[in-house]
């Protein structure tokens, strides 16, 4: 590890102990996978706080989080939603969804979780097709090259005031790198350029370093 990268992880840890305070849920949620052989996809506990953070302040009662995982976000997401609240949460991978609703479980939570099992655009589309109420907040962190379309059908699930979150989209700052064409590269390049073009979004992003290295994610809100 290099210098930066050793600063950055001790200085997460630092603020996860006086800061963020993961709950004994959350700490289970993330043995739960601990010897596997899964990769760390989960978004970090100060990410993860940052997630509950903006539920809060943005007053969400309905949310949907497009990939699951072992349902470490969607345990923080839960967290901050009133007791009627609702998380809709998409994931394409049956074993974790079935981890990931042990695990929301073992929180206490699942009265406020809905987990859809499949495609998230064939899944997005069916929600579309019912015209089911609009969501609050949308947390975008599945598939890379789908992200243009995911956030193309989230618009239709989206009012005014959503606020559409784009998780891992700084590729290790490969996105100004016009040679770069690999495909995840080139999806999140079109997002974000999606999200510059639409008139009914106001969009920043923000790149970040932790314990989970040099990352970023974009934020929008609907006018
Ligand atoms: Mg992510």
């Amino acid at each position: 590890m290099k210098a930066p990268e050793i600063s950055w992880t001790n200085t997460d840890h630092y603020l996860n102990i006086h800061l963020v305070k993961e709950d004994a849920a959350l700490t289970a949620a993330t043995a739960s996978i601990q010897n596997t052989n899964l990769p760390r996809m989960e978004v970090s506990p100060t990410q993860g706080k940052f997630l509950y953070m903006l539920a809060k302040m943005n007053g969400a009662k309905r949310i949907l989080e497009l990939g699951t995982f072992y349902g470490y976000s969607t345990i923080w997401l839960a967290k901050a939603l009133p007791e009627d609240g609702l998380i809709i949460t998409m994931e394409m991978t049956e074993r974790f969804v079935n981890i990931a609703q042990n695990n929301v479980e073992h929180a206490g939570l699942s009265h406020k979780v809905k987990f859809l099992h499949g495609d998230a655009v064939h899944l997005l589309n069916g929600l579309i097709r019912d015209k089911i109420e609009p969501f609050d907040m949308i947390f975008i962190d599945a598939h890379k090259p789908s992200y243009p379309l995911f956030l193309e059908l989230a618009l239709k699930l989206a009012k005014p005031g959503t606020v559409i979150i784009g998780d891992n989209v700084i590729l290790d700052g490969e996105l100004p790198n016009q040679d770069n064409q690999n495909p995840k590269v080139t999806a999140v390049r079109q997002f974000i350029e999606a999200l510059s073009e639409e008139e009914t979004l106001e969009s920043t992003a923000l790149q970040t370093v932790g314990i989970k290295g040099y990352d970023g994610f974009t934020i929008s809100i609907v006018k």
